[in-house]
């Protein structure tokens, strides 16, 4: 039995669910109400497998539901408490942004953009992203936002593929203190690139840099546009974004989003899972360069016409305390971040965030990965002081929004550390096996969704083919997501990692998660991952790379004993490691998730393959030599 923590926000709403399981098309049909539509829709739902649209014949603009409809009372409400890596600081209201939004979307008018052309934007994490977001989507140009930590190769393959005719960037962004000079990186990503008209270049850092004739700056434009533009009437499936997957598993996929069905999505779930009121001054710390940042920080907060807090850089920099600051200045009340991070930020111990006020803090968000149940723990005693209910989100690039997360907004159920316990109304999903046949509580397998739900994504960019075969060519006319999950006797949902990476061990099955919560669980550890490498005798064995906290030291051999014997106690004999590695950091990607498929490889002795979205090559070089010494020791041994 797991541990349960009854903690909530006062909301006990089980007519919504209901409602939901009796006609899930109709229960959407009354959330997307909600959002302020130009004319309505004739049908709610166009399902032709593996193709949905949503709200059919509706016509709907997102920066019209993100910025129009709040004016009257909120032109003095802040839209975006910004946080420069420096220490600057901004804030942008409601009205500001308004005008900002139609200036630029005046501007895009003028540098010859239409309804349906790609737009993309390179920029650091400043307000100016957001109002190029909604300003594409104000005329119905589609945005593609790559992350400004990705390299020129990486930006190419990116344009090529959206064949973006306007590129928007900045001559710098701020990282760890340095200047990183985005402007030279385009410059190199679309030197032979003809179909690129205009790169507009927004002055952040004032480096040096070299305007060609195609080249104009951010202000010059803003200073000479309009801020007088109506929002463009849109058709409910018209196309919001493309946006390329993590990588996590391979090369990355060009996710395309439509409107209606997304913002009624994101709509919903921002009210049920973060409770949002008109007071809360809500922080989501994902870069916009991926999906949460879309979601949660470019779109539902300005659904709901809220105060957020948006910050330009590293999450340690200057030091370790530098979130904790964050929280306390601009007295947060609604927090959203990684397991990732928040395992670094364990890992500095208790005495850092000990030492600010978190006091206003309500409830707490984690996405991403799999938390491990260790983490929860340290989250909620630590950062939420046992008064905040944590949500673990579980969604994808393709899913929108969220499907599987505690509701504090909607209900109280008790929370389990490590789940992300149930799907959120409206939207089904089961754990299935191999053929697709329902499993019994507790069993591991396969997650589906059943359903077509209003954030789905409509396709992948010029690609309906990879869109069949990736998501719904395992199961018929079932979404599947690729990850690993079983579902426990109270309905929770547990996902246990990525269905490609599950160990197979003498006959079980073991998902990475199941088996890197227990080592992470050991008082020393501050990050593992583990993978399978082909064995002679078993079929497969199970390696571990795992990294310590900060400031300890320790005998290695102890120490993986220590690990093997919770692993047998805790787990079983049968999930022991062969190997247990210890690297002070694990290959990610740029969005901070483990690469496991690179310490497979290299366990397997292998081409490592597409690392376009890798972080830091230093891990993997650090993970190869550990191995290598490894598999030396081991030869001079039997010598
Ligand atoms: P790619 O599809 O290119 O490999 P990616 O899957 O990492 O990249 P994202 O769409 O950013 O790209 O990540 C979604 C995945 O992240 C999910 O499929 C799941 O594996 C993992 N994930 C997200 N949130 C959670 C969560 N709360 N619990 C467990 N896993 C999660
Ligand atoms: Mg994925």
């Amino acid at each position: 039995m797991s541990e349960t923590y009854l903690i909530g926000l006062g909301n006990n709403d089980d007519d919504l669910r209901k409602k939901a399981d009796c006609d899930f098309v109709s229960f959407w049909d009354n959330q997307a109400k909600q959002l302020s539509w130009f004319s309505p829709w004739e049908k709610t739902l166009d399902w032709k497998p593996p193709f949905a649209k949503w709200f059919v014949g509706g016509t709907i603009n997102a920066s019209y539901n993100a910025l129009d409809i709040h004016q009257e009372k909120k032109d003095e409400k802040s839209a975006i408490l910004w946080e420069g890596e420096n220490g600057e600081s901004r804030n942008v209201t409601y009205g500001e942004m308004f005008s900002q939004v139609k200036k630029f979307a005046n501007v895009l008018k003028s540098l010859g953009v239409q309804k349906g052309d790609r737009v993309t934007i390179y920029l650091p994490m400043v307000p100016e992203l957001i109002v190029s977001i909604l300003g594409c989507a104000r005329i119905g140009a589609i945005h593609t936002v790559i992350f400004s930590g990705f390299s020129a190769t990486s930006i190419k393959d990116r344009v090529f593929d959206s064949k973006s005719k306007v590129i928007i960037t900045a001559d710098g962004g701020y990282r760890r203190g340095k200047v990183v000079k985005l402007k030279d990186v385009i410059d190199d990503a679309i030197k032979n690139i003809d179909f690129v008209e205009h790169v507009v270049v927004l002055e952040r850092t004032k480096n040096k840099i070299s305007m060609a004739s195609k080249d104009k700056f951010w202000n010059e434009l803003m200073n000479n546009a309009s801020d007088s533009c109506n929002a463009e009437e849109l058709s409910s499936d018209h196309p919001l974004y493309i946006l390329y997957t993590s990588g996590t598993t391979g090369k990355p996929k060009g996710v395309l989003h439509g409107t209606g069905g997304y913002l009624t999505h994101l709509y919903s779930t921002f009210k049920w899972a973060f409770d949002i009121k008109d007071s809360d001054v809500f922080f989501c710390t994902a870069d916009i360069g991926w999906v949460t940042g879309h979601s949660y920080v470019a779109y539902a907060p300005f659904l709901h016409g809220a105060t957020q807090v948006m910050y330009e850089g590293a999450p340690d920099f200057p030091d370790a305390s530098r979130m904790w600051s964050i929280l306390q200045k601009y007295k947060v009340t609604i927090f959203y971040t990684t397991p990732t991070a928040l395992r670094m930020f364990m890992k500095f111990g208790d005495a850092i965030p000990n030492s600010f006020d978190l006091s206003n803090l309500r409830l707490l968000g984690t996405v991403g990965e799999p938390i491990n149940p260790e983490v929860w723990k340290w989250y909620f005693k630590t950062i939420g002081k046992e008064k905040c209910p944590i949500i673990d989100t579980w969604w994808q690039t393709e899913t929108g929004g969220m499907l599987i997360s505690p509701l504090p907004g909607l209900d109280t159920i008790p929370l389990k550390p490590g789940s992300g316990t149930r799907p959120i109304p409206g939207v089904n999903v089961s754990v299935v096996d191999e053929n697709g046949d329902d499993l019994p509580a507790n069993t591991k397998g396969y997650l589906v969704i059943k359903d077509p739900w209003p954030g789905m994504l409509l396709t992948l960019w010029n690609d309906d083919e990879k869109y069949k075969t990736v998501y719904w060519s395992k199961y018929e006319n079932r979404y599947y997501p690729g990850d690993y999950a079983l579902k426990d006797d109270d309905g929770y949902f547990w996902l246990l990692g990525r269905a490609d990476d599950v160990l197979k061990v003498a006959g079980h099955r073991i998902g990475t998660a199941e088996l890197e919560s227990c080592i992470v669980s050991h008082s020393v550890v501050a990050e593992s991952a583990v993978c399978g490498i082909p064995d002679e005798v078993k079929g497969e064995v199970i390696i571990a790379f795992v990294v310590l906290k900060q400031g300890v030291n320790y005998d290695s051999k102890e120490l993986a004993k220590e690990i093997s014997n919770k692993i047998r106690t805790d787990i079983g004999s049968i999930a022991t490691p062969k190997q247990i590695y210890f690297v002070s950091k694990l290959p990610k990607t740029r969005s901070g998730k483990i690469m496991r498929r690179l310490l497979k490889a290299i366990g397997n002795n292998e081409k490592i393959g597409d690392v376009s979205t890798l972080e830091d090559g230093a891990a993997v070089t650090e993970v190869q030599q550990v191995f290598d010494e490894f598999q030396k020791s081991i030869k001079s041994n039997l010598n």
